[in-house]
């Protein structure tokens, strides 16, 4: 080949592999982008449900192995339907997005919000047992779960389960044992949480108020 035809040649050569190098990185950033809207939920940036459920797999199988506690706490807003009616779904979004905000800024770094359903958060809190768990949900229900638009303040009901203490069969069992014991504290007129014994309110710990109904553990046993 003349010389400069090989010039030339070695041009195209160096321009076709800058060219593929670019495509490859463009690749790679549009998988890593796509890896990152399934992993994480775009209105609250908490882990997807699906992502959650394979995290929660995966912990519950590493305190079964280790006999280390962890807690999933079910958190389900209170009467957030009437903020969509009443203000619109913007609205419903900013609020939802705020709640998960609060959330997520008092929780450990090994801790994992994800975002179960609309208005509905598990917290899985690995290494944590339940009076740990409980002073979380407190500082939660201290800092609140932002404000509606009418300007009153949002509440969420809240379920505790946890591992060693209601060894649950599976990580489903666990998850539906929190959310049991979310919906008992729907029940128990909304804005209070739920664990195994208890029930905590607005004013404070405090134990099942006597109403006749069997005592909390055994609706979840
Ligand atoms: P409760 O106190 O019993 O939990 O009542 P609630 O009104 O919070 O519960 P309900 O399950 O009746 O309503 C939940 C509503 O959440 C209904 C649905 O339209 C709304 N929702 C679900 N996902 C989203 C979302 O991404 N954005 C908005 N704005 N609303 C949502
Ligand atoms: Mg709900
Ligand atoms: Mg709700």
């Amino acid at each position: 080949m003349p010389f400069p035809s090989y010039i030339s040649a070695l041009w195209l050569l160096a321009l076709i592999a800058v060219v593929a190098t670019l495509a490859a990185i463009s690749q790679l950033h549009f998988m890593i982008a796509l890896l990152e809207q399934a992993a994480h939920d775009a209105l609250t940036g908490a882990f997807s449900r699906r992502i959650g459920e394979e995290l929660l797999k995966l912990q519950v199988a590493h305190a079964e192995r280790t006999g280390q506690p962890l807690s999933a706490i079910f958190v389900d807003l209170d009467d957030f339907k009437a903020v969509n009616d009443r203000f619109g779904h913007e609205e419903g979004d900013r609020v939802i997005r705020h709640a998960a905000n609060t959330i997520r800024s008092l929780l450990r770094q090994s801790d994992a919000l994800v975002r179960w359903g609309g208005e509905e958060f598990l917290v899985v809190m690995p290494d944590t047992a339940m009076d740990g768990a409980m002073i979380a949900v407190e500082r939660m229900r201290r800092a609140g779960f932002g404000k509606r638009p009418d300007g009153s303040l949002q509440t969420a009901s809240i379920g505790i389960a946890e591992q060693t203490a209601d060894r649950p069969a599976d990580w489903e069992s666990l998850v539906e044992l929190a959310d049991q014991r979310m919906y008992r504290a729907k029940q128990d007129g909304k804005n209070r949480v739920v664990t195994n014994d208890s029930v905590v309110d607005e004013t404070g710990i405090g134990a099942r108020p006597d109403t006749g109904d069997e005592p909390l553990d055994s609706i979840v046993a």
